[in-house]
């Protein structure tokens, strides 16, 4: 997500990233909706333009709709490094993770992908958070030899 087109390409197709998953602009709840993209944000999309604006360009194709959709989608991005930069040095980043994946998955439909990603991390969750466990018992498959990553052990 930190080094990739993400922020801007969700943003060509109107779409908001929040704390709590995508915003998509183009759709008719935001037409009358007179919020900023994310209450919390200081970037300077949300300081000027309300949802009901951004709906009304993206809507028409207005190409700067694109911009100012990415100038929220990169200030998110950027405070959202902020704030895993501030929970590591602080040493809570297990529970950051947590409420933020409640956050962006209040009906606990946390893909397996990141159930497993964070269980190697090291970072569990619970069941008030997400119903799924981990594929694998990777410490275990590590200590007795089985785990076999895709392309096979480095040298
Ligand atoms: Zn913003």
């Amino acid at each position: 997500m930190y080094d990739s087109v993400y922020p801007t390409r969700t943003a060509r197709f109107g779409v908001a990233l929040i704390d709590s998953g995508v915003l998509k602009l183009k759709n008719r709840a935001c037409a009358e909706d007179m919020r900023p993209i994310d209450d919390s944000c200081g970037c300077m999309t949300c300081k000027l333009y309300s949802r009901a604006y951004l709906h009304h360009l993206v809507q028409r194709g207005v190409p700067s709709a694109a911009i100012l959709v990415t100038y929220h989608n990169v200030a998110y991005t950027q405070g959202l490094t902020r704030r895993l930069r501030a929970a590591i040095k602080e040493q809570r980043l297990p529970d950051w993770v947590r409420s933020y994946i409640k956050g962006m998955f209040p009906h606990r439909d946390v893909p397996q992908w990141a159930v497993d990603a964070l269980d190697v991390a090291g970072i569990s969750l619970p069941d008030d958070i997400c119903d799924k466990r981990p594929a694998h018992d990777f410490d275990r498959e590590l200590r007795d030899g089985a785990y076999r990553p895709p392309g096979g052990l480095p040298g």
